[in-house]
């Protein structure tokens, strides 16, 4: 029960994923205790625990994908991406593919992800000022290649087949002598399109700097062409850029990191898929700690999906389940909430929806500048007096505390 304001309500409603372990966990507290109370949640609930996924063939998943096409917008919680010991962990059929992968090979799109800050903790990289945000291509490369095992010598090549008969192309990969692996990765001209005009898009919305950066001295066609429809792209924002006083800069990948490392921040950082996956834990970890970075897809549809950047917690969880205490944080599960609610309420025109996220956002930076933090937070924030170390339900109690008081006004 909550006295003294008004409880808001939904026109349209969520796509909500649940996930795995920890984070499972903390998804049905912050639900319980910082949404519910408050609002009338309206979700269109999909189950994407491992055990579900793989009772229904993965089918979960694609139903996921294809509730957020049709309602706009989705949050998700963070899930097992199955590898061999899980699918002996879970006695599973088979060892499913990442969910994330297969929803963003439907949705396409490109995952934008920005560290969020507090005031009592400084990034380790001293020359930053601003957040680096990271704008990864969120489809095909590695996450949807087909690779194999080469048990013994033979030729493996690469074949195009043109639809509607034509020349076969073939391109030889390796002659092998011995046992190896070997794998075949595409992306597509539109999908390349779609993320550099969401990254122009982006940079302009917030106006920032845009880096791209490739390896496209080593991989001439595949990288090359990533460089390419970027450079193309550059050609129809150029004047844009210019009046909005933000620039474009393309260079190496090595390059880039080096640079980086050493600039204010206040960049976009434009990165294909792999690259994008890896470096935005770089800097998450650089600016505090992984549970302190949102993550949304903005598909070029207008499909938004919002989540945690970081995983399901593992180590934390199995602690959890001996019945051990545990300070897990939740910061960054709170604003894929947060970031879907504000977006449906935009969408929908309900702006107290959007205020509410907003006033929940605030009381959860508030209660991290206040000292009150989970482990994780604490050993990197600013020593002070008043610092305490709590465990995962109080720092979500914490918050919930905040956020009555200030809806209470
Ligand atoms: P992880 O869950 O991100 O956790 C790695 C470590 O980072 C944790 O052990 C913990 O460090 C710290 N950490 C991450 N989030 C934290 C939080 N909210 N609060 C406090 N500390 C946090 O990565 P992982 O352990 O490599 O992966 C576990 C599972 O998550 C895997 O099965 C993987 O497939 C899945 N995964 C899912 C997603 C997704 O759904 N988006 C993304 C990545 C990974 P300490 O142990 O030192 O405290
Ligand atoms: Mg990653």
């Amino acid at each position: 029960m909550t006295a003294g304001h008004q409880r808001v309500a939904m026109k349209t409603p969520l796509v909500e994923l649940d996930g795995d372990e920890m984070t499972r966990v903390m998804w049905e507290m912050v639900k319980n205790k910082l949404l519910r109370p408050f609002i009338d949640l309206r979700v269109e609930y999909y189950d994407l625990h491992l055990k579900h996924r793989d009772d229904t063939d993965d089918q979960v998943t694609l139903d996921a994908a294809r509730a957020i096409m049709k309602y706009g917008v989705g949050v998700k919680c963070a899930t097992i991406t199955p590898n061999a010991d899980r699918v002996r962990e879970y006695g599973l059929k088979k060892m499913w593919k990442s969910p994330n992968g297969t929803i963003r090979a439907l949705l396409d799109g490109t995952v934008f992800r920005k560290p969020i800050l507090v005031k009592n903790i400084r990034p380790f990289v001293s020359s930053w000022k601003k957040p680096i945000v990271i704008g990864r291509h969120a489809y095909g490369d590695v996450y949807s290649a087909a690779e194999a095992r080469v048990t013994g010598p033979g030729k493996a090549e690469l074949v195009i087949t043109p639809a509607g008969g034509g020349k076969q192309e073939r391109y030889p990969v390796h002659d092998f002598t011995g046992p190896g692996i070997v794998q075949g990765m595409h992306n597509t001209d539109g999908s390349i399109e779609n993320f550099a005009e969401a990254c122009f898009s982006f940079a302009c919305e917030e106006k920032m700097d845009l880096w791209f950066s490739t390896k496209d001295t080593i991989s001439k066609i595949y990288d090359g062409r990533f460089r390419e429809i970027f450079d193309t792209a550059h050609e129809r924002w150029k004047e844009r850029f210019r009046s909005r006083g933000i620039e474009y800069f393309f260079t190496l990948i090595d390059d880039a990191v080096a640079r980086i490392v050493r600039s204010e921040g206040g960049v976009l950082w434009a990165l294909k898929n792999y690259d994008g996956d890896v470096l935005s834990d770089m800097i998450a970890a650089a600016c505090g700690s992984l549970a302190m970075m949102t993550s949304v897809l903005v598909s070029p549809r207008g499909y938004f999906e919002y989540e945690a950047a970081h995983g399901t917690v593992q180590k934390h969880y199995y602690r959890h389940l001996k019945g051990e205490e545990t300070s897990t944080n939740s910061v960054a599960l709170i604003f894929a909430w947060t970031g879907g609610l504000r977006k449906r309420g935009e969408l929908d025109g309900t702006e107290a929806l959007a205020a509410f996220a907003g006033k929940l956002e605030e009381a959860a930076l508030e209660t991290v500048e206040e000292g009150v933090m989970t482990g994780d937070l604490l050993a990197v924030a600013e020593v002070k007096p008043g610092n305490r170390k709590v465990n995962t339900e109080d720092f979500i109690d914490a918050i919930a505390e905040r956020l009555r008081d200030k809806l209470r006004g």
